[in-house]
């Protein structure tokens, strides 16, 4: 059993067969010690409260992958709001059941801030050509800044052949294909397709939080856009955009942040629709103040 000394406090911990570590030291020793084995590493970063969604990256690593390290890190750099990063869910515990029922040869990293930015927690200034002024960029003032930042740092300690992006946060997706290019951090980027409830909800950590009326009245966000991706056959772009905004505006547990149907590559919104290009409608909206996320192809 391979267990970091910073969790041995954590009898629970001692259950599992996993790697678990807290160090940069741990994380670098353990890489090394895959140096000359040929091993290919695959990589998802995530923080923590994790779900299906995670799970379903994290399944798609170990097919694809000799070795699978998750990261459990809630960065505090990426967050604009206060309040937002402190009432962030951290369950670490049940985070490191779930990984262990899925494999308990994935390795976990799972450092705190002061230990990964060495003491130094602030964001580096990034260019992704545009791709950061759209949408979330608008909305969350330095946040890709943050997530580059912390990419660049987990990247560097853990050097991943191949590291694993979800849809749901898609612009994060292009960003992070961008970061990777531009500044040749020679990363394989996999991004992977929405998983969501039953409902047709995205799963997100931020789930956990709604009420149960708000976890019924969330399933909105994927149903107007399921009707809006019907609509783009034979309107304007537009046209969908105001009649997705005319939906959200009569719901009233739901306030809507942003829409845009945009071009998937510079994320611009669609001014004329070409069939050499394709397209998602994304959504930002606010209910029980949390802020959730979707979008969805449209061709
Ligand atoms: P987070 O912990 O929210 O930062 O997410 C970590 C990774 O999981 C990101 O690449 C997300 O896009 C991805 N992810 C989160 N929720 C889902 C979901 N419902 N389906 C697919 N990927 C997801």
């Amino acid at each position: 059993m391979q267990i970091s000394s910073n969790v041995l406090d954590l009898p629970s911990f001692n259950f599992y067969q996993m790697k678990v570590f807290n160090t940069r030291k741990e994380i670098f020793t353990f890489i090394n010690s895959t140096k000359n084995s040929n091993k290919t590493i695959g990589y998802v970063p995530t923080m923590g409260a994790l779900h299906q969604g995670h799970a379903s990256l994290v399944k798609q690593s170990i097919t694809e992958n000799n070795i699978t390290i998750v990261s459990v890190f809630v960065n505090p750099t990426q967050f604009d709001n206060a309040t937002d990063l402190d009432k962030y869910p951290r369950t670490l515990d049940n985070d490191i059941n779930l990984i262990n029922q899925i494999d308990s040869s994935i390795v976990i990293f799972a450092p705190n801030a002061k230990e990964l930015y060495q003491n130094n927690i602030i964001s580096k200034k990034y260019f992704f050509d545009g791709l950061e002024h759209e949408m979330e960029g608008k909305h969350r003032a330095g946040h890709f800044d943050g997530v580059g930042t912390v990419l660049d740092l987990f990247f560097s300690l853990i050097k991943p052949t191949n590291a694993y992006f979800g849809e749901k946060d898609f612009q994060q997706l292009q960003i992070v294909k961008k970061l990777v290019s531009k500044y040749n951090l020679g990363v394989n980027i996999i991004g992977c397709a929405i998983f969501r409830e039953q409902s047709g909800l995205a799963m997100s950590s931020r789930n956990e939080r709604l009420s149960p009326k708000g976890r019924q009245e969330a399933t909105f966000i994927n149903e107007t856009l399921l009707k809006a991706k019907e609509q783009f056959n034979t309107k304007s772009a537009a046209k969908v955009e105001e009649w997705i905004t005319k939906e959200f505006a009569k719901n009233k547990y739901l306030d809507l942040e942003y829409v845009s149907i945009a071009n998937i590559d510079t994320l611009k919104p669609v001014k004329r629709k070409s069939k050499k290009q394709q397209y998602r409608i994304f959504i930002a909206a606010f209910i029980d103040n949390i802020r959730l996320i979707d979008n969805i192809a449209l061709n």
